[in-house]
């Protein structure tokens, strides 16, 4: 009977030792001499290596010439502790079976050492390097924390559409959805373009969040969250922007802004806890190969409370900090991520949550302060990113809601059934949207959101 394959990372027990093992993996190193040639598999379930040792008494040189760096293999043999450094147990090979090669002229990670840079143009390859090996783990691994995570508190996963036909948002631009042809679109008598014609008789887009249709699953099922790609054209050419992402969105009847703060801050913390108990290799390796500081940040923030703070009090601070900001401050600005950082880094050294946004700012379903000038928004601000999350009490009142949506000339029409939940059985309610890349950003250390998605998209890059 064919033996069966253990994965690698199941491999390290001591159990196993003395046994017959079959592997399968990539080679990622081949060194030796005459007498002894020594192959590093790896397999992908883990950032280690398994050494497989191969006699050249068993095995001929003509046989072993195909085994280089990216070729795949089917090892059998038996597992002995190891007299080497860096490792406990090795395989000593009886059978090779060489599933493909991996021309050394050719394969693209030959040599190790790549920039990050070069290996955004190699993203279909990149996966079976150490780094985005551990990256990936840990994204996994995330995901799979935010879904315990509110499944354990009762929350309701929902689906939210990606195709939607309200762009009051304001968010960014959007992408168009649309099955007419581009060139030779169908037109009204005025020249405008038909949209009865198209697909949903209307113009559609690519959502950029969920949330509206988050809300009316929370004033049903009473706390929901969304987990789904969001996309946004925005021409932002940061290291902290997709025009895909992937976005978390909580929303939860009778929460208020308190609440929403206090959700957001336990969420955080356990996602960043999750990862240090589950993804231990993987985190050390990138705070060894990348920044040595990474484990402690991560400790920090599970340590320290978040400091909550008004938008008034955090703009009075960054005036009187005497530092030359790229873009002035004044209230009533849109916050930069220079001027998050030096909250959260300089100034407080631990995250912050700011609280009471200029309404003018931020969207028109934010919660109206009895001051008429701010809102009762919450953004949650992390060291190296700056805004994680953005969230908000939603305004329940029915006649507060239209007025704003009147005033900033939102086109109502398009709103009715958003509006229904203010009309029919209103409740206060509150949530907030995370970044699930940024949120991976914090936890790898990595300095640039494309490193941390497997196939990113932004302007002009949709190769893969
Ligand atoms: P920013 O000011 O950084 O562009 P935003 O105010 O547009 O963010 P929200 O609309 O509040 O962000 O979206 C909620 C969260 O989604 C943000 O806190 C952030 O974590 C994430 N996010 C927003 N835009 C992007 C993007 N283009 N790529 C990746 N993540 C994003
Ligand atoms: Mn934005």
């Amino acid at each position: 009977m064919a033996l069966k394959r253990t994965k690698i990372v199941d491999i390290f027990s001591p159990e196993l030792i003395g046994e017959q093992v079959c592997v399968k993996g990539w080679v990622r190193t081949r060194r030796g001499n005459k007498h002894v040639q020594f192959v590093a598999l790896n397999d992908g379930s883990t950032i280690k290596n398994l050494q497989i040792v191969i006699d050249l008494e068993k095995f001929g040189e003509d046989e072993l010439k195909p085994i280089t760096t990216g070729s795949s293999l089917h090892v059998e043999g038996t597992l002995v502790a190891s007299q080497g450094k860096g490792q406990t147990v090795e395989v000593q090979a009886q059978s090779i079976e060489i599933y493909g090669t991996a021309d050394p002229d050719e394969y693209p990670l030959q040599k190790k050492g790549h920039t990050l840079e070069f290996l955004r143009e190699k993203a279909h390859l990149r996966m079976r390097t150490n780094t985005f090996g551990a990256v990936f783990r840990i994204r996994h691994h995330l995901a799979f924390a935010i879904h315990k995570f509110f499944n354990d508190k009762g929350f309701f996963y929902m689906h939210t559409p990606l195709i939607t036909a309200s762009d009051c948002e304001g968010a960014g631009d959007m992408f168009q959805v649309t099955t007419l042809n581009l060139g030779d679109l169908p037109k009204n008598e005025d020249g405008s373009n038909d949209y009865t014609k198209d697909f949903f008789g209307k113009p559609t887009s690519l959502t950029v969040s969920g949330q509206l249709e988050g809300e009316l699953g929370a004033t049903s099922l009473g706390a929901i969250y969304t987990f789904g790609p969001t996309f946004r054209a925005e021409n932002s050419n940061t290291p902290r922007h997709l025009a895909e992402f992937w976005m978390i969105e909580p929303e939860v009847a009778f929460n208020d802004i308190t609440d929403n703060m206090d959700l957001a801050e336990e969420f955080i913390k356990y996602c960043v806890q999750y990862a240090l108990d589950h993804c231990k290799d993987d985190i050390e390796f990138l705070n060894q190969m990348y920044d040595n500081t990474l484990i402690d940040r991560l400790q920090g923030v599970l340590k320290q409370e978040f400091v909550r703070l008004s938008y008034t009090e955090g703009i009075k601070i960054l005036e009187e900090s005497g530092k030359k900001f790229e873009f002035p401050v004044k209230w009533g600005v849109d916050l930069q991520s220079e001027h998050e950082r030096y909250l959260v880094e300089q100034h407080f050294k631990r995250p912050v949550i700011l609280t009471d946004y200029p309404r003018e700012i931020k969207a028109f379903y934010m919660k109206q302060n009895d001051d008429g000038k701010t809102v009762r928004a919450m953004d949650v601000l992390f060291p190296q990113i700056g805004e994680i999350i953005g969230g908000s009490e939603r305004e329940e009142n029915y006649d507060k809601l239209i007025s704003e949506i009147e005033r900033r000339g939102i086109p109502m029409k398009d709103m009715w059934w958003y509006l229904e939940t203010r009309k029919f059985g209103t409740v206060p309610h509150a949530g907030f949207g995370l970044g699930f890349e940024r949120l991976i950003l914090f936890v790898t250390g990595m300095a640039n959101i494309r490193d941390v998605i497997p196939f990113p998209r932004t302007p002009n890059n949709a190769e893969f």
